[in-house]
């Protein structure tokens, strides 16, 4: 095989153009994927717009986003080649037709990657989504090379490569806030702004932390609904409550006039003031929305409420593992695959962003590998709850 194919986007907010992309000479180390699913998150829709243009003096972590790029970067894929030995991150050797998911690489060599260990801060860390079609580190894409720094985690049997893939990004990133946050008591109330995947997630695992209430408050209310089967004690739609100071009212309402005991804001950069508002005094806040750009105001009186504020970037590969088996010994009490909204071939990722932007998805998969006379339409449910194109 000498080339492979690509979603590629050349111009901000325009649809992507599939081309033939030539497969690089592999590194010592490094290993070459099929995408079985790539899923899209909100992360792609700030760079497919432009928005999210990132890097910067205060984040040498992030690279600036240069066009021509191949977005996706919550990928699940089957090995297809390993140069040279590789392992998993349990240090068993990988092999071609094997199920994986990868953390991102690092330079291994800093004093993020030696002393501190947070890898999500070298400056060489290699994420996935952003880079020149022929370095094939897309999602969107047939092909996805991992290169030797990165953790291959194995993907469970039955668990489906679109819900993997989302596992590799909302699901990790959540493993990392409830890292920071510490153990959550079965007294404690939680509240989870923001109904999407992340924040999604974030209610199945406190859920499954022990938290003695958990309310959520998002929208639309299909989302809402996946969050009352995944255990969501009370809920607040967002579109039938505008009023922000009702919103707070609410939340103290129901925690006895205190404010929530921790509160997990996967809604956005801006909602940390509300967030802060409906966190009871010492408690605790895991910011995990993030939104470049404008300035963020607040009162000053806010910050002498003694809460203990926490902001995962990102994830280091302990994270991925951790949500590769809360996914695999959780499936059987919260239904991942209902978090999956569409799918779509390689030729529509163009459309997947759309829709993803204008709300109309939830988590939208892509399956790039998808044969001419698959519908990627319908899915295939399997009992085991797989998820793949249907076959004609
Ligand atoms: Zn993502
Ligand atoms: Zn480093």
């Amino acid at each position: 095989m000498q080339q492979t194919q690509a979603a590629v986007i050349t111009a901000f907010g325009e649809p992507t153009e599939v081309m033939d992309v030539p497969l690089p000479p592999m590194k010592t180390g490094s290993t070459l994927l099929r995408v079985d699913a790539a899923t899209l998150c909100g992360t792609d829709i700030g760079r497919w717009k432009g928005a999210l243009r990132e890097g910067g003096k205060d984040q040498a972590f992030l690279k600036p986003l240069h066009l021509p790029f191949v977005p996706g970067h919550e990928i699940c894929g089957t090995v297809e080649e390993a140069a040279g030995p590789v392992r998993d991150i349990l240090g068993a050797e990988v092999r071609p037709g094997d199920r994986v998911i990868s953390s991102y690489g690092h330079c291994g060599e800093c004093y993020y990657c030696r002393v501190t260990r947070q890898t999500s801060f070298c400056a060489g860390v290699i994420s996935y989504g952003h880079w020149q079609p022929e370095q094939l580190r897309g999602g969107c894409a047939r092909h996805q090379i991992v290169p030797p720094s990165a953790s291959l985690i194995r993907v469970p049997d039955g668990i489906s490569p679109a819900v993997a893939a989302s596992g590799s990004c909302a699901l990790r990133t959540v493993m990392h806030a409830m890292e920071q946050l510490g153990a959550i008591e079965s007294h404690e109330t939680v509240l989870v702004l923001g109904a999407g995947p992340l924040g999604l997630y974030a209610l199945a695992v406190a859920a499954d932390r022990g938290a003695g209430r958990k309310l959520m408050i998002g929208a639309p209310e299909r989302r809402l609904d996946v969050a009352r089967g995944w255990g969501a004690d009370r809920l607040l739609n967002l579109d039938e409550e505008p009023d922000a100071g009702r919103r707070v009212d609410w939340v103290l309402a129901q925690t006895g006039g205190r404010g929530a005991d921790i509160v997990i804001n996967c809604a956005s950069g801006a909602a940390i003031v509300e967030a802060l508002r409906m966190c009871r005094p010492g408690g605790r806040l895991s910011q995990i929305a993030s939104s470049s750009g404008a300035e963020i105001g607040m009162p000053g009186a806010l910050l002498f409420k003694g809460v203990r504020m926490s902001f995962p970037v990102m994830a280091e590969a302990r994270h991925f593992y951790q949500a590769m088996v809360f996914l695999d010994l959780r499936r059987n009490d919260f239904p991942f695959d209902t978090m999956i909204s569409s799918s779509f071939s390689l030729e529509e990722t163009g459309a997947a962003l759309a829709g993803m932007a204008e709300l109309r998805e939830m988590k939208p998969v892509i399956f790039p590998n998808a044969m001419p006379g698959d519908s990627v339409r319908e899915y295939g449910r399997q009992t085991d709850g797989d998820i793949r194109p249907v076959r004609r």
